[in-house]
């Protein structure tokens, strides 16, 4: 069986290191193929600053180019409306044939509220989750999550290439206390952003005027 491909998706607005950090991580403790990016719509009731798809797909681009490994998927984008992941899951699926091992990645957060997702219960049949520690999200899940990770949660990397999907497993991660909300503050206030973002990122931004709405 070939080995596991990996999906990252994210408002990435902008994208940051506790996202390409989860990314290397998955790939490496897993031994994925590749980790695709996939950045989102932004849903309507989201709240601004947020820059436009454009912007979010150029800084996605930049910070895959930095890092081996990592490739972008833009089909989110290419949609006129908001896609549900198990819409793309199921896309995806049939791109990749029925055996090819697909690992949706997600952080803590994400996994706490999966079971307000459209269509929650049946992410598993396309595709194995793979979720990442974030601070202040510890993986005490509602009863239904519960329920979920004890009927599908496994910490043996080999299982997720023997099944095309179907498995939970919970990465060994460096918890980094990092937000795309955090970084839009610190520029909208002026402040350095360095070090939380690839360099190519934070110059993009810059260049572009994002967040701050004054171009350099
Ligand atoms: P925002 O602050 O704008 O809500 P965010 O930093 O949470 O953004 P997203 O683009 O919404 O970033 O996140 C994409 C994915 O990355 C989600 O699955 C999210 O859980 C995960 N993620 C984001 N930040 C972290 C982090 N610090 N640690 C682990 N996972 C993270």
């Amino acid at each position: 069986m070939t080995a596991p491909i990996g999906l990252l998706g994210g408002t990435f607005d902008p994208i940051h290191i506790a996202h390409l950090r989860t990314a290397i991580q998955a790939r490496e403790q897993l031994g994925l193929s590749e980790v695709r990016l996939m950045p989102n719509h932004i849903p309507p009731h989201r709240a601004t600053p947020d820059s436009a798809p454009e912007h979010r797909l150029a800084m996605t681009r930049l910070a895959a180019a930095a890092t081996p490994g990592l490739t972008v998927d833009q089909r989110e984008l290419n949609r006129i409306t908001p896609s549900y992941t198990v819409d793309t899951l199921i896309e995806l699926r049939a791109e990749l044939g029925p055996s090819r091992p697909l690992c949706f990645i997600m952080g803590m957060d994400s996994l706490c509220s999966l079971d307000k997702w459209h269509r929650w219960q049946e992410l598993l049949d396309y595709a194995h989750l793979v979720v990442s520690h974030r601070p202040g999200w510890t993986p005490e899940l509602n009863p239904t999550l519960a329920a979920l990770y004890n009927n599908h949660g496994t910490q043996d990397r080999e299982a997720l290439h023997l099944v095309s999907g179907g498995h939970i497993f919970l990465l060994d991660n460096p918890e980094l206390e990092v937000s795309s909300t955090q970084i839009r503050d610190y520029i909208r206030r002026g402040n350095n952003p360095q070090y939380l973002l690839p360099d190519a990122v934070a110059n993009y931004i810059r260049q572009q005027g994002l967040y701050s709405g004054s171009m350099v």
